[in-house]
């Protein structure tokens, strides 16, 4: 996935040892379904077959394709796992395009044909086979949803082998469960988005919750002295452009986090904060300006930091 990982368990007196193989092995099979950096994954498999071909998919990446279809449709496009022609084209995808010499942003006729094959209304599941039929060049790409889902993962698969308070994070998306002995849940502090933003230190109780954060404050590139982020707004076929730094939203599932703080991303402040409120999200939205910061907080979030 491109990033690392933590795990913390507490259980004291048990048998720990072969947590680590475990964990291993549970981040290894979703990077071989899920993962656009690996040629051999199924994901890369789906995005290299031939038009009108019905690809087969194991059962996680099934579902983490059925998920995703319900951010899309629920964020109107905003999320779209199918962008990822759109995001390498842009130069954002797995071969890094973006921070060659020779890099060329796509035309307006390239962004339309790209948008053209890459929407996630023309992703067509069939359940009872498993499958997801190739329209020809959609070029799925999971790095919004797939680490929160492997977060949860982790995390079922600890609680199922008897491990129930825990805290596993990924690239920055974490998930904490149980409590530890001492009646405390797992405290997490919220890494501010620059050393120089004066935003008021923010801990976390993750007591069976999630948190997620999508921005262009740890990964972004700087061309001509403007910060892109990674992020494609599907709806326009560009990269978002806009002010905001950083959203992070806390929810019961990381995967849902971790999607729905990439839609709020692409929303912008405004459309993003509109759509928590009017959802219960709890997310926080940090903008950068000329020579200061703002902060919104959805009322969800308020009310479970306060
Ligand atoms: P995240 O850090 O979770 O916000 O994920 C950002 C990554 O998801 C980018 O590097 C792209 O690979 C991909 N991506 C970019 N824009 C979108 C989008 N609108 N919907 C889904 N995935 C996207
Ligand atoms: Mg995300």
């Amino acid at each position: 996935m491109g990033t690392t990982w933590q795990v913390q368990v507490h259980a004291p007196g048990a048998a720990t040892r072969s947590l680590r193989s475990e964990i291993e092995a549970t981040l290894a099979l979703v990077i071989r379904q899920m993962s656009h950096w690996e040629p051999l994954s199924d994901l890369s498999r789906f995005n290299a077959a031939m038009p009108g071909t019905p690809v087969v998919l194991p059962e996680l990446l099934f579902d983490v394709l059925v998920r995703a279809r319900q951010i899309s449709a629920w964020t109107r496009g905003a999320f779209d796992a199918t962008s990822g022609a759109l995001v390498r084209h842009w130069g954002f995808g797995p071969d890094r395009a973006r921070q060659r010499a020779d890099f060329a942003a796509p035309d307006d006729d390239t962004v339309q044909r790209l948008q053209a094959c890459g929407s996630w209304h023309q992703l067509v599941l069939d359940e009872s086979a498993r499958t997801a039929l190739q329209p020809g060049g959609m070029e799925l790409d999971l790095s919004a949803i797939a680490k929160g889902f492997a977060v949860d993962l982790v995390s079922m698969r600890l609680q199922g082998a008897g491990f129930p308070s825990h805290l596993v994070e990924i690239g920055g998306e974490l998930r904490g469960a149980g409590l530890k002995s001492d009646a405390q849940p797992w405290w997490v502090a919220l890494e501010p988005p620059a050393s120089d933003a004066p935003i008021e230190d923010t801990v976390i109780a993750l007591c069976d919750l999630a948190v997620a954060t999508s921005g262009d404050y740890r990964r972004h590139v700087e061309l001509d002295g403007q910060r892109w982020a990674h992020t494609i707004d599907p709806r326009s076929g560009h990269p978002v452009r806009h002010a905001l730094t950083s959203v992070t939203v806390i929810d019961e599932s990381c995967w849902r986090a971790d999607a729905i703080s990439t839609a709020l991303m692409v929303m912008g402040a405004d459309e993003g904060l509109a759509f928590a409120d009017h959802h219960g999200i709890a997310a926080r939205l940090l903008e950068r300006q000329p020579d200061s910061w703002r902060e919104h907080r959805s009322r969800a979030w308020r009310d479970m930091l306060s």
